[in-house]
């Protein structure tokens, strides 16, 4: 291994983390225990084996099959202590995670009760400085009413630590102007609007997010690189992009934003769209998933050539946008 490129002093902040999927965070020795819950026995390296994709298509295949073992609270409550302890080892002092309601939905689930067995689960973090706040997402490819029995749930539940409603999924399937009732309804219920865009659509999927939705947050946005306008109007607005670049690597999202082959870390786009004044939030996404951590994001910014006060700032832009009330996301 080359030597670290991180500053100790970045290494060593407490940050926070904004986008960071829970169903894409189960490590493999718990997926193991969790499919052995029900009559699944498998290895670490056959989870792993499952873990590698060479497309978005694999990895969204990866992910229904690793899902489809969450099927109750007791399993939610599993695999929330697991990413609670690795949080703590990178840092991470608050963060807002996302959890698939729409995938519970569809398995006819009772969001509810998995979600008390999460908020359950995650308390004594919070007494050891891991401030969880929840995103409650909706699959995009389900469609607007699916998206907005999301929302209903998220009232239901009730709880002030579900802080925004988001989309993922399938950016390329239905239209975004479908979800503007649904959007304009989680906006009435109190909840920030995020939409994952410009993943692997085109810019106008996140000027459509922005313009349509009121997304408050872009998810990825990595498509702004190739509009000049838009990352103007990102800028003047200061939403901030949620960008993921191990993750982008995974999936091919940046070979193919980039019109290429294959990319490197080093062709990521960070930079350019830092300096030209758009606000970045560093996140991991689905880190067990894409074999990173925060850190190890952190030293792929370095690695892009940002200097340490770069990455300072960006440390701080993660505190900054995000969504629990001032006070709250304090460092410890
Ligand atoms: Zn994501």
């Amino acid at each position: 291994m080359p030597p670290s490129l991180l500053p100790p002093r970045i290494a060593s902040l407490p940050k926070a983390e904004l986008h960071l999927h829970l169903e894409g965070s189960i490590q493999p020795a718990t997926v193991c225990a969790l499919t052995a819950r029900h009559g699944v026995h498998l290895s670490e390296g056959g989870v792993r084996q499952r873990y590698a994709y060479r497309d978005f298509p694999e990895f969204i295949e990866a992910f229904k099959w690793v899902t489809s073992f969450l099927r109750g609270p007791e399993d939610y409550a599993l695999i929330v202590r697991d990413l609670a302890e690795h949080l703590l080892t990178q840092r991470v002092v608050y963060t807002e995670v996302t959890l698939s309601v729409g995938v519970m939905l569809l398995r006819k689930q009772r969001p509810e009760a998995n979600f008390e067995a999460l908020l359950r689960a995650t308390e004594p973090f919070e007494h050891r400085g891991l401030r969880i706040r929840w995103v409650f997402d909706a699959a995009r490819q389900f469609g607007a009413e699916a998206a907005m029995e999301v929302v209903r749930s998220a009232k239901r539940c009730g709880s002030r630590a579900i802080v925004a409603f988001g989309i993922g999924g399938d950016e390329l399937s239905v239209p975004t102007e479908a979800f503007q009732s649904v959007y304009e309804r989680a906006a009435e219920i109190g909840l920030h609007r995020l939409m994952h865009a410009g993943e692997v659509g085109s810019p106008e999927k996140i000027r459509e997010a922005i313009e349509l939705l009121g997304a408050e947050r872009i998810g990825h946005g990595i498509a702004a690189i190739n509009d000049p306008d838009l990352m103007e109007l990102l800028a003047e607005r200061q939403i901030p992009l949620e960008v993921c670049p191990g993750s982008n690597i995974k999936t091919g999202a940046l070979a193919l934003q980039l019109g290429r082959n294959a990319a490197t870390i080093e062709d990521h786009p960070l930079p350019a769209l830092l300096r030209h004044g758009i606000p970045v939030v560093l996140s991991t996404d689905d880190p067990a998933m894409f074999h990173t951590t925060l850190q190890t994001e952190y030293e792929n910014a370095a690695r892009m050539g940002l200097h340490e006060d770069e990455l300072a700032r960006i440390v701080e832009m993660g505190f900054q946008h995000a969504f629990s009330p001032a006070g709250e996301t304090s460092r410890a």
